[in-house]
């Protein structure tokens, strides 16, 4: 008896993690100061700096990792089970299960301590010393407009191809090279706790858009990896937008935010393009669902190559409005609303209320 107490003492580990993340969120102005100002950029300095040796994701080489350990591990343990073996092979099957299970609770753990706790931080808004209030529509149409007229001129200073569609300068990768300077330059202090890093990107191909993501952030070896299969509108916003979450901005509406905040005046036209139309959009969809009369205005104030890039961007989502990202879309919904993100996907327009705090500060 005693020693099956003892086999179990594990569960201690992670349990002890969510017990400390629940406390925690109870505690945001510490959770600042202690945890997403001091022990997570520590953490995360130090570990990110370990991937910086290779080019490729390290991320996806876990998962693919992961996964084929898990399928081996399940095989060999039905096999064992179902097959007339003596009972000295189904302990040790049983022993390598119970391994994994050990591994799986201190990944969790892992991931808790050194990521989910910095969902407990203060609200990007509090630090940037704005009041979160309730805001006009003629407040929302008014920062709409600004954007539009902002887009509508970067639309024509950016590349374009020969069917007329935005193209970066340079190509993706030197987009990926930009981005860690364009975020130091652009962020304020508390926006950049880590040191440059550089970004990765998938890779095999379709990956990420077989499961709808732009990008992703690997809280297991601290890496900001980007979809470098995405149409190039709002790869640059992407971009800035993991390398939030690097540093240490858990709230999908806060690193969306920052990648609006980094790029909107950093001075290179298609970091300034993507990041204002990935705002842009996001107004516009809050002003749907606000005022139809207001949305049709807007609407008609949009330059056509605006359009074109827009048509390019959802033809290609279209492609991949499959099972599997829909899957993954109520994973990641069920995933932010368990963080306290009570709005879940739908939280992105959150940012928006940040926004026309900036406004309404005359910072915007
Ligand atoms: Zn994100």
């Amino acid at each position: 008896m005693k020693n099956a107490v003892k086999r179990s003492l594990w569960v201690l580990i992670p349990l002890s993690s969510l017990v400390i993340y629940n406390i925690l969120s109870f505690f945001p102005a510490l959770t600042e100061e202690y945890y997403s100002r001091g022990f997570y950029p520590f953490i995360a300095s130090a570990l990110s700096y370990l991937n910086q040796f290779t080019g490729y994701s390290l991320g996806e080489f876990f998962v693919y990792l992961t996964a084929a350990f898990f399928i081996a591990l399940l095989v060999y343990f039905l096999a064992v089970v179902f097959s007339n073996k003596v009972s000295e092979k189904r302990k040790k099957a049983f022993g390598a299960v119970r391994t994994f299970l050990i591994a799986a609770a201190m990944l969790y753990s892992f991931f808790v301590l050194f990521w989910s706790l910095g969902f407990n931080r203060m609200p990007v808004s509090s630090s940037l010393g704005y009041d979160t209030e309730k805001y006009t529509v003629e407040e929302l149409d008014m920062l709409t407009d600004k954007l539009i007229v902002k887009a509508n001129q970067l639309s024509h200073q950016v590349l374009r191809d020969s069917s007329g569609y935005f193209t970066v300068n340079g190509g993706k990768e030197a987009v990926i090279e930009k981005a860690p300077s364009i975020y130091s330059e652009n962020a304020l202090p508390f926006m950049k706790q880590i040191p440059e890093r550089r970004i990765k990107h998938n890779l095999v191909p379709g990956l990420l858009s077989s499961i709808d993501s732009q990008g992703i952030y690997s809280p297991f070896t601290f890496e900001s990896n980007v979809n470098i299969d995405i149409p190039d509108l709002y790869f640059a916003a992407t971009c800035c937008h993991e390398y939030a979450h690097l540093q240490g901005f858990c709230k999908e509406d806060e690193a969306e935010f920052i990648a609006f905040y980094v790029t909107y005046d950093c001075g290179d036209p298609d970091f300034m393009y993507s990041g204002t139309v990935m705002a842009l959009n996001h107004c516009l969809s809050q002003l749907r669902k606000t005022s139809a009369e207001y949305y049709l205005k807007a609407l008609n104030k949009i330059d056509n190559l605006i359009y074109n890039d827009f048509r390019q961007h959802s033809d290609y989502w279209d492609r991949y409005d499959t099972e599997v990202s829909k899957a993954s879309d109520r994973i990641n919904d069920n995933y932010l609303k368990s963080n306290k993100q009570s709005a879940g996907i739908k939280s992105y327009g959150l940012m928006i209320d940040i926004l026309l705090s900036m406004q309404r500060n005359g910072d915007i």
